[in-house]
């Protein structure tokens, strides 16, 4: 397999490159040995480790081998068709590094290599010392390479130095393993630190039980699948749920056309999906396989080859956006039935009456529907605390009748479903339910505006009274009916029919505090309003609710835009699945 535009560099190039980034820790060296491995089209892959990668780091494949020549050639000097002097250097951003790898690593190691050419019978040892041949003798092996890397970094004590913790080196070792066993799962990885394995995946696993491996049971658990395709363009693999963020990126996985890369287009891409379902300083998880015509990336813009261009930075941006949101609404759709569904099982068991029952299959398009609760109340029902109809059954019955809900300390709702367990967050959920209707409500400019009977009136401090000046509209947009009353006093004629129960003094002088807390001129004043009015007009904590009035929630949450968080970005929805409760009890 000789090759005759392969040239041998000169020392000083050599140096140049060992320098660079290519050899900086025992993680770039497994980095380098997968990426040759499966160069070589490896069907298996096994990496042990000693000491973090100081003491050994050995890769061995079933790929297809080297013969004599090719093996020296391809350890001892640069062997590449791709650069012949320094002045090349420059232009490796845009031609990737070739045939450096593996003389870097043997230069600052002392380096074992066995391999054995498909086809051929006899393989080659061949033993290296700072990039040294010291041995060559033919060696028995099956097809494939092996290539040990002991005492990393012994000639050069600086770099050694340099390393960190060696459960660090580890972490980054794992990590670099972890994402070739998620970009590759037709090949089979083995990990080990000494005795110890890490990770070991196999082409039988499906892509969650990879990412399980990977990432971590609560990730993988807390993912859906997404798949979308435009063109020759798609986007495939899983996202989590915004109900389970993560404080930090790191199980964040973009690959495109096969490779793991680092893409802020793609992480922006992602957070946009997700917009305002995140709180802040929260990041989704995510695994997502990007395939593009290949003309439309370069891969080569970082030595690494970590990073990665797009053409069509913008068109691929909406590309995984759409592919999220699409998935998001789908499964709203999905959730939404099923709460439906459950709410009424066949002669509707829980439904107290006809009326009430009709709310829910009601055709009548919008919120007024899914807020006619109010209208359809009836005289003999005790109010709920929060405005709506108490059921007519007293709650000890429908307890027992109804074991597919209830409520956990005053606060949860709990409600079996197939195969998991949904806790429902009372006062965060039905938060999310009123921020959508006074948003709709604002924007339509409809509002369902309830009189006072007795009209209350406020008098203010000075403050309050500058305050005042500056949201009476707000309140307006809203629904209030507000009136300035002599210099300081205002009068509260009208409220939004969902707070007519409420205290409306403190519901206004709250929201007057809250906001005299903001840079009024910063904000959104309306929607800061609409949150406030939300948390007011919603259940709370600590208040007793029917089955009725649960499914009641659940229902209308489902008709969100953006169920799985409250307005403030924390989720509303927990789900406990099997799978869960087999590694809390430790069987799995
Ligand atoms: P590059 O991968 O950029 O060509 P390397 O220094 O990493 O440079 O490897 C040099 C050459 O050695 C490769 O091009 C390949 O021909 C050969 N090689 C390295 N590792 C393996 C392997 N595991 N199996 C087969 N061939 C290998
Ligand atoms: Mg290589």
């Amino acid at each position: 397999m000789n090759n005759s535009q392969i040239k041998i560099l000169r020392e000083d190039v050599i140096c140049k490159i060992s320098a660079g980034e290519v050899v900086e820790r025992p993680a770039s060296v497994v980095k380098e040995l997968v990426e040759n491995s499966i160069d070589a089209g490896a069907g298996s892959i096994s990496i042990d480790i000693e000491s973090a990668g100081q003491a050994l780091i050995r890769v061995a494949d079933d790929g297809n081998g080297m013969t004599p020549e090719d093996a020296k050639l391809a350890c001892t000097r640069h062997a590449t068709s791709k650069i012949a002097d320094i002045g090349d250097l420059d232009r490796l951003n845009t031609f990737g590094f070739r045939g450096e790898a593996l003389a870097s690593i043997a230069a600052v190691s002392q380096m074992d290599l066995v391999t054995r050419r498909q086809g051929t019978d006899a393989g080659t040892h061949i033993e290296l010392e700072s990039g040294e041949i010291r041995r060559i003798r033919p060696a028995g092996r099956d097809t494939g390479t092996t290539i040990e890397v002991r005492n990393l970094f012994f000639n050069v004590p600086a770099r050694r130095k340099f390393l960190k913790k060696d459960a660090t080196e580890l972490a980054e070792i794992a990590s670099v393993v972890g994402h070739f066993a998620v970009s590759y799962p037709a090949i089979e990885f083995r990990l080990a630190h000494g005795v110890r394995t890490i990770l070991h995946v196999t082409p039988s696993m499906d892509m969650l039980e990879r990412i399980r491996l990977v990432l971590g049971g609560d990730v993988a658990d807390s993912m859906v699948d997404v798949s979308f395709s435009s063109g020759l363009r798609n986007v495939k693999g899983f996202i989590s749920l915004p109900s389970s963020t993560r404080k930090d990126k790191s199980s964040q996985l973009f690959f495109v056309n096969g490779r793991n890369v680092r893409s802020r287009a793609l992480g922006d891409a992602l957070h946009d999906a997700y917009a305002s379902m995140l709180e802040r300083g929260r990041y989704p998880s995510a695994v997502l396989f990007v395939d593009l015509p290949s003309s439309e990336i370069d891969v080569n813009v970082h030595p690494t080859k970590l990073l990665v261009k797009f053409d069509d930075e913008k068109n691929i941006k909406a590309l995984v956006s759409d592919a999220i949101r699409l998935r998001f609404d789908a499964l709203k759709t999905v959730k939404q039935h099923d709460a439906v569904e459950r709410s009424f099982p066949g002669p509707a068991p829980f439904s107290t009456s006809h009326e009430t029952a009709e709310v829910f299959h009601s055709d009548a398009p919008g919120i007024q529907t899914q807020f006619s609760y109010d209208i359809k109340k009836e005289s003999g029902g005790k109010p709920a605390p929060w405005g709506w109809p108490a059921a007519k059954t007293s709650p000890e019955r429908r307890d027992v009748e109804t074991p597919g809900i209830f409520q956990l300390g005053d606060c949860y709702i709990v409600r079996m479903s197939q195969g998991e367990i949904e806790i429902t967050d009372q006062h965060a959920a039905h938060e999310r339910v009123f921020y959508e209707y006074f948003t709709k409500a604002v924007s339509g400019g409809a509002h369902d505006v309830q009189s006072l009977l007795f009209p209350v009136r406020l008098d203010l401090s000075a403050s309050d009274t500058l305050i005042m000046s500056k949201i009476l509209d707000a309140f307006k947009a809203l629904g209030f009916l507000i009136e300035a009353f002599g210099e300081r006093s205002y009068v509260v004629q009208g409220v939004p029919a969902l707070l007519k129960d409420r205290d409306v003094k403190a519901v206004v002088m709250d929201a007057l505090t809250d906001l005299s807390e903001k840079d009024l001129a910063k904000i959104d004043v309306v929607d800061e309003m609409v949150k406030i009015m939300s948390c007011r007009a919603a259940v709370k904590a600590g208040d007793k609710l029917t089955a009725d009035e649960m499914y009641a929630i659940l229902e209308q949450l489902y008709r969100c835009d953006l169920p799985f968080t409250c307005p403030h970005g924390r989720p509303t929805i927990i789900e406990l699945k099997v799978g869960d409760l087999e590694r809390m009890f430790r069987r799995k």
